[in-house]
């Protein structure tokens, strides 16, 4: 039996990315030899990502809540626990909360050669972010 103790600290997620309050845990950091990035990430109500895209693409699996993601130009969908999304190479999107749940799913993805994991664009307004459906 071989146990990893828990060691790195919990991150908020920093402003120039996310809306609202996010909580990171980090699974598995990029290295020498692996490009897998892989994190917990914990939205509370009404908190969301900005508009952004991964140059190797994402895929999301959601562990609990209730969230919500869209790609430009396409309606935002709901997202439980259970549900998988993957995020197209160079995609804008963002996924977050729902206004009234906290939301929490494991994000994974393959940095690209210089270990960009994503970049970044403008926040997701309110106005964007209301034509969530009830
Ligand atoms: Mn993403």
């Amino acid at each position: 039996m071989q146990i990893t103790r828990n060691a790195l600290e919990t991150a908020a997620g920093p402003d120039a990315w996310f809306t609202g309050t996010v909580y990171i845990d980090t699974v598995a950091m990029p290295s020498t030899g692996s490009r897998l990035s892989a994190s917990n990430v914990h939205f509370t109500p009404g908190a969301r990502t900005a508009w952004h895209t991964h140059p190797n693409g994402q895929t999301i699996y959601v562990t609990e809540g209730v969230g919500l993601c869209q790609r430009r130009g396409g309606p935002i969908e709901v997202i439980r626990p259970g549900d998988r999304v993957f995020f197209e190479p160079g995609e804008e999107h963002w996924h977050g909360a729902t206004r009234n749940r906290f939301m929490t799913h494991l994000a994974m993805l393959e940095v690209d050669e210089q270990g960009n994991s994503a970049t970044w664009g403008v926040h997701v307004s309110d106005d964007e972010y209301n034509q969530q459906p009830s």
